[in-house]
């Protein structure tokens, strides 16, 4: 998880400039760690409110498990399957579910349209 923490952060975070934290004008704690009273801090002890108010949501799973949530099991809407999300909202597993589902309702919705002109 440190790993993808680390990704996020220097993909996403917008006080992440050229390997220093606009906010601290130092290092990022969560990619270098820190120092509290001469005593090293490793990277995965240091919390930044930021990171996890604003970056950290755009990863849904990775904030789930950075929060130690379960994430949730559920029933893909489009295909049956089984799959797991931390988004309450989400009934599709995938993009592909939802995009073919969607698809389908603009069928109908057509094909609607066109009987009730004959
Ligand atoms: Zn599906």
């Amino acid at each position: 998880m440190e790993k993808e923490i680390k990704k996020l952060i220097k993909t996403s975070c917008a006080n992440f400039i050229e390997g220093q934290c606009a906010l601290s004008g130092r290092e990022c704690p969560l990619i270098d760690g820190g120092e509290y009273r001469g005593k090293k801090i490793p990277a995965t002890d240091n919390r930044c409110s930021y990171f996890e108010k604003y970056v950290l949501p755009a990863d849904k799973a990775l904030e789930a498990e950075y929060h130690g949530k379960d994430t949730l099991s559920k029933k893909c809407k489009g295909c049956g399957k089984g799959f797991s999300s931390v988004a309450n909202r989400a009934v599709y597993c995938s993009d592909d579910c939802r995009k073919s589902a969607r698809r389908k309702t603009f069928v109908k919705a057509n094909n609607k349209r066109l009987n009730n002109n004959n």
